[in-house]
């Protein structure tokens, strides 16, 4: 099979309409004049199987899959790549020649290379990283961490729960924290990374005492509606570095692109600027 000379991609949702991920898609096309387009593709449970297989057939070399088929992709792709069957769910998908599909994970890779953008001081082995939140996100990011060699992680869930079944599948170096307990482990955490829900515009805040926040600390917020939440603020105002969620998500995007396109894409201001503009 050969491709159009247009090649497709596009990410698949239920729903899909708030995606980012064609904004900064069409600015890269754009930004090296590359050939292709990327679109919303919203696509129910049910059609799911048979859209991936007529895809490859339409032109599409690849696409992003987002809630609620993360995890639904992995027993349709032809292969699936070791991080993405040990997070458990797949965001980008590529189409290979035979009309099949491989099956990758970027997210972890996104947030950590997000994580270095912002704060470039940060080290892995400087102390223990505080995780809240034990969902999809925290998977992945737990994955990352450990391969980046963070000796120690904390992770707090408030259904604990959950935390402790990460703990199990990842071993050792994951020790549960009670969500109770989060504000006496404030100080000796070098990184605390916001992966819970909390935040988002229209959700709770968290309700923790980041007056124990200081210079030494590396604050991650992957929520990003807002871009500058509560606890970004409260880093910044103690003088911690403080990443948004922004960065993750730009960075989870480029491994596709690169893949797809075939050029390596920048992550930038000029990103930043196209995907946040209203
Ligand atoms: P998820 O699997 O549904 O997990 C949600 C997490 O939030 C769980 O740990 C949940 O705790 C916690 N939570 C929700 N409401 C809560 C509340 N009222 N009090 C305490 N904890 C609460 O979702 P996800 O996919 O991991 O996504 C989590 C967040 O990360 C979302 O805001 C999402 O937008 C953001 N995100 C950002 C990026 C990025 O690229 N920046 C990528 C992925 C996700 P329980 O287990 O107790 O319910």
């Amino acid at each position: 099979m050969t491709y159009p000379s247009l090649p497709l991609a596009g990410v698949l949702g239920d729903p899909v309409a708030h995606s980012r991920s064609p904004r900064l898609h069409h600015h890269w096309l754009q930004r090296y004049s590359l050939p292709g387009a990327y679109l919303p593709l919203p696509v129910v449970a049910a059609d799911l199987a048979t859209v991936l297989t007529v895809m490859p057939r339409m032109g599409f070399v690849g696409a992003n899959v987002t809630i609620p088929h993360k995890e639904a992709v992995l027993p349709l792709a032809a292969a699936v790549t070791d991080r993405a069957r040990r997070i458990g769910a797949a965001n980008t998908l590529t189409f290979r020649p035979d009309g099949t599909f491989e099956a990758d994970n970027t997210d972890g890779i996104g947030f950590l290379n997000a994580l270095l953008q912002q704060a470039p001081g940060w080290e892995s082995a400087a102390g223990p990283a505080l995780v809240l939140g034990a969902g999809g996100a925290a998977r992945a990011i737990l994955a990352a961490l450990i391969d980046a060699g963070v000796p120690k992680i904390w992770l707090a869930n408030r259904t604990r729960e959950k935390a402790e079944a990460l703990s199990a599948f990842f071993g050792p170096p994951v020790a549960v924290l009670g969500w109770e307990d989060v504000d006496d482990r404030l100080s000796a955490a070098a990184l605390i990374v916001n992966t819970t829900a909390l935040g988002m515009e229209g959700k709770e805040k968290l309700s923790f005492d980041f007056n124990k926040l200081n210079e030494s600390h590396v604050v991650n917020d992957i929520v990003y509606t807002p871009l500058e939440t509560d606890l970004l603020a409260a880093a910044r105002r103690k003088g911690a570095t403080a990443v948004d969620g922004l960065g993750m998500l730009l960075h989870q995007a480029a491994p596709g692109f690169a893949r797809w396109f075939g050029k390596e894409p920048e992550i930038d201001t000029a990103l930043r600027t196209a995907v946040l503009a209203p």
